[in-house]
């Protein structure tokens, strides 16, 4: 372990500032990536793309913006209404106006579109696979690849962004073929986690996600086992912080987008998500800023030869 290593989150994103890893743009949470994180961030997504294959799962790709009323729907407008990022903009015929008021001195006023910064990379995949009908009798395996997501949490916390990236799979068909799913992809979470020597443990967590029960619904995750999350040691704490989600939804998406399974049944779905910094920053912390000195099997495991060098 290097002797870099900081005892405080703050002090570890001065050190990815100072090293290149992370750009700042002047607003707590919003970063660029250094050409080096870029490399292990692509790294791991490739990496992850690479363990996807086995499921020969259909590849759809949404843009990071989505319509407010998809977050309606599934009730997280509801549940986390401080998160929402909903976009302000001027309608084009108000345009002249606006700037002639402007040369007077008045403030500019933006007008809520119809439109938010996507929360969760999931959401838009259960309306757009529900519109084709019934699944087909294996189900649905869906790859939505590195989608961006904006969460309003500013903070000095490099493991906190506003902005970032879920690399993320989603499942749909029967309860045992999404169980059997999520279970083989926190097997593979787990050998890469190892892979990567991050100390990776595995904790049943609650995530009050759905609907306005959503409160009620999580103190029984707990039982149901809905969410695992695999968390990792960082900033010299013990395991705080989450890196991967494993999230069974039952039959609550297939209910509220009417997405059915080929008996007629509600679909049950699930969905795993990669938070691809968290990841990089994991990285970082535990092998050190300086990738020259990172442990050879890690390097090679991420075809980071060249770069660890
Ligand atoms: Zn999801």
């Amino acid at each position: 372990m290097s002797d870099w290593r900081t005892n405080d989150r703050n002090g570890l994103m001065e050190k990815l500032v100072t090293y290149g890893h992370l750009i700042p743009s002047g607003e707590r949470g919003v970063y660029g990536r250094g050409s080096i994180c870029e490399a292990i961030y692509s790294r791991v997504d490739a990496l992850l793309t690479h363990l996807t294959l086995e499921d020969e799962p259909e590849i759809l790709r949404f843009p990071p913006v989505v319509p407010r009323r998809l977050l309606d729907k599934v009730g997280y407008t509801w549940n986390f209404p401080d998160l929402c990022g909903a976009i302000v903009s001027i309608k084009p015929d108000e345009t002249q106006r606006i700037k002639s008021s402007l040369d007077e001195g008045a403030s500019l006023v933006f007008e809520q579109t119809s439109l938010a910064l996507l929360p969760a990379a999931c959401f838009p995949a259960y309306p757009a696979i529900a519109a084709r009908g019934a699944l087909a009798i294996g189900g649905s395996t869906l790859d939505l690849g590195a989608t961006c997501v904006y969460r309003n949490e500013p903070s000095d916390d490099p493991a906190r962004l506003q902005v970032f990236h879920q690399r993320e799979l989603v499942r749909m068909g029967s309860e045992t073929q999404v169980l059997s799913w999520r279970e083989r992809w926190m097997e593979r979470a787990a050998v890469i986690y190892d892979q990567f020597q991050l100390n990776a443990t595995f904790a049943v967590a609650t995530d009050p996600f759905f609907g306005r029960g959503g409160l009620l619904l999580a103190r029984n995750q707990r039982d149901a086992l809905m969410k695992y999350e695999a968390v990792v040691p960082i900033a010299g704490k013990i395991s705080d912080l989450a890196i991967s989600s494993f999230n069974y939804h039952r039959d609550q998406m297939g209910k509220t987008f009417g997405l059915n399974c080929v008996d007629g049944s509600v679909a049950h779905t699930a969905c795993v998500g990669f938070g691809l910094e968290r990841i990089v920053i994991s990285l970082f912390d535990r092998h050190g800023c300086d990738v020259r000195g990172w442990p050879v099997n890690v390097c090679r495991v991420l075809n980071l030869e060249g770069v660890c060098a």
